[in-house]
């Protein structure tokens, strides 16, 4: 585990220079790119700074009801207001990614502004785009890294509630609850310190894990049964949902969210995979137990990356190719993946 203090001399530095400060966070951002933004935005903003914030496309239904959430504006939808605020930024917070591509169709606006750049992040090989990168795989989200950072500039820091809130959501969605990631000791104590704030958690579990339609129960129900295919020679499980699946549920961004790590509660289900048609492309989730590194596989394979235990990426055309694709890579390289003994 990195000593983080290292940094916050640099970072108050930058903080107090900086006029116009710009949050990023990644494409189809999770609870702990929303999470970390939003703490940054709250910190920030209560020191009497100039703040705002992009996503490159939308947040997921279930996260909209975060305290600021709906001050990030949208890239894919509010094009002009964003180059704007990319132009006038003079130091830019990039948040839970640290590669250039995972900032989707704003990457060449952002990677080109000439403002000074910060990248927080919790994902191994980080590229060079910044001035400063403060990384650490070791920590469970970038939340974590952030409480570590702000709580050493300011002790203060939790006073502000929504602060505490935004960094709990991080923490919790990034280990699915305490279930998977590097979370650590640590971990616990930093979330001791939340919830004494006396942030609300029960309201927040709910917000987070049980706010959804029926359709999403019923497009579950339907994954589960209709569409998970098991390879039990290869120690495998994957679903396959096409755009037709997702109108007939009436489909909305964040529903499928969690239904990759299902078929990982099969026994002897080390390797799990989802692919979703999109247009013109197909986006794939990849879940393991653990010595089995997906994100090795979605980079080797599928452009993409992630962690040991949960990754992404993508490939062109169609499902069928993609799935027969997939198939062919995994019957080749499954032994060489799968360190589990
Ligand atoms: P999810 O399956 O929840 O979308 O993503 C799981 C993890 O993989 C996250 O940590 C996310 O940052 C990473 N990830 C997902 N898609 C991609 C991708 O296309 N490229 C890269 N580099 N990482 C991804
Ligand atoms: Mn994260």
């Amino acid at each position: 585990m990195e000593e983080l203090s290292k940094y916050t001399k640099e970072l108050v530095k930058l903080f107090s220079t900086s006029g116009n400060i710009l949050l990023v966070c990644h494409i189809n951002p999770d609870g702990d790119a929303v999470g970390s933004q939003l703490a940054l935005y709250h910190y920030l903003k209560e020191n009497g700074k100039e703040v705002e914030m992009i996503s490159p496309n939308n947040l997921q239904e279930f996260l909209k009801w975060m305290d600021g959430a709906g001050m990030i504006n949208i890239f894919i939808k509010q094009r002009a207001l964003c180059k704007q605020l990319v132009e006038k930024a003079d130091l830019i917070i990039m948040v839970d990614f640290n590669q250039p591509d995972r900032l989707g169709e704003a990457e060449k606006l952002v990677t080109s502004s000439l403002a000074k750049k910060i990248i927080i992040d919790h994902h191994r090989d980080p590229s060079d785009f910044a001035d400063l990168i403060i990384s650490d795989t070791a920590r469970c989200a970038t939340s974590e890294i952030i409480y570590e950072l702000l709580s050493d500039i300011d002790p203060e820091i939790l006073k502000n509630k929504s602060v505490a809130e935004s960094l709990y959501i991080g923490i919790i969605t990034d280990t699915g609850n305490f279930e998977h990631g590097t979370y650590s000791g640590r971990t616990f104590r930093i979330v001791a310190d939340l919830l004494q704030t006396g942030i609300d958690k029960d309201k927040i579990n709910h917000l987070i894990y049980n706010n959804f339609t029926d359709d999403r129960m019923r497009l579950l129900g339907y994954s589960l049964k209709e569409k998970m295919v098991v390879i039990p020679e290869y120690k495998t499980a994957y679903i396959t949902l096409n755009k037709e699946d997702l109108s007939s549920f009436n489909y909305i961004k964040g529903d499928t969210e969690g239904f990759v790590n299902m078929p990982l509660s099969i026994k002897g289900i080390v390797f799990s995979a989802l692919f979703i048609e999109k247009s013109g492309f197909i986006k794939i989730s990849f879940r393991s137990r653990g010595n089995f590194p997906v994100n090795e596989f979605a980079s080797e394979y599928f452009s993409g990356g992630g962690h040991m235990n949960a990754s992404g990426g993508e490939y062109p055309g169609s499902l069928e190719n993609t799935v027969s694709y997939f198939l062919k890579v995994l019957k080749e390289n499954f032994s060489r993946f799968n360190k589990n003994a």
